[in-house]
């Protein structure tokens, strides 16, 4: 049945992955420090494994905790303490010119438009710095959250902006935040992109992508 219960499926999720401990939820606490370091972290794990992201993010802020130090580290030495990253070359220009920008502010923007003002803030950062940094909800789709989501017929749209919105379109506001941790958290230890662990699974009576496998098997 398509769609049927979504939000008890989550839950569901949320039971099978906590005693998996998958690195999402050991990242996510490790980052909550404050809406900065958060937003810092956040843009470091782009294309990144959870453990490496949380080494870099460590790294940086051990040198320059706060905006202000940052902005006054070179873009190379910032490339160095947050290397192996993806594209730390890329962030470290990110990283020098958010910190200049933010150097002589209080808190970083609280807003979805302020947020992807920041040089290298695009949609997916911004929504999970809202959910992480403000509480506020918002579904931070990743390459998890998209394939997972399409992979329970939650959503059929090709890019990531659609998947969002068809999330937000079947789940309650209280839910939003929920999704991204539970989804990648899901991924990275059962549903993964390959071989996923079907047979661990304990919602596959709600997985179109299970039925399928089994219908051509
Ligand atoms: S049945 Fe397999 S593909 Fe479907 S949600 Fe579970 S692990 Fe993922």
């Amino acid at each position: 049945m398509k769609n049927d219960n979504p939000i008890g499926v989550l839950d569901e999720i949320s039971r099978l992955i906590k005693p998996l401990r998958p690195p999402v939820l050991a990242f996510e606490s490790s980052i909550r420090k404050t809406p900065f370091r958060i937003l810092i972290s956040v843009l470091l794990s782009s294309r990144t494994k959870d453990p490496v992201t949380k080494k870099a993010s460590e790294n940086l802020f051990s040198i320059a905790p706060t905006a202000g130090e940052i902005a006054k580290l070179e873009e190379k030495k910032i490339a160095e303490l947050i290397f192996p990253v993806g594209f730390y070359r890329q962030k470290a220009k990110h990283i020098k010119k958010i910190a200049e920008e933010l150097a002589n502010r209080e808190d970083i923007p609280g807003t979805f438009a302020g947020l992807t003002a920041l040089p290298g803030v695009g949609r997916k950062t911004a929504n999970l710095v809202l959910a992480l940094a403000f509480n506020i909800p918002s579904i931070a789709v990743d390459t998890h959250v998209f394939r997972i989501s399409k992979r329970l017929g939650w959503a059929s749209g090709n890019r990531p902006e659609e998947v969002e919105e068809e999330l937000k379109a079947l789940f309650p506001e209280e839910s939003w935040i929920k999704i991204n941790r539970t989804l990648v958290g899901f991924g990275q230890s059962v549903c993964r992109p390959r071989q996923p662990l079907c047979s661990r699974c304990s919602i596959t009576t709600h997985c179109l992508f299970f039925k399928e496998s089994r219908r051509r098997y």
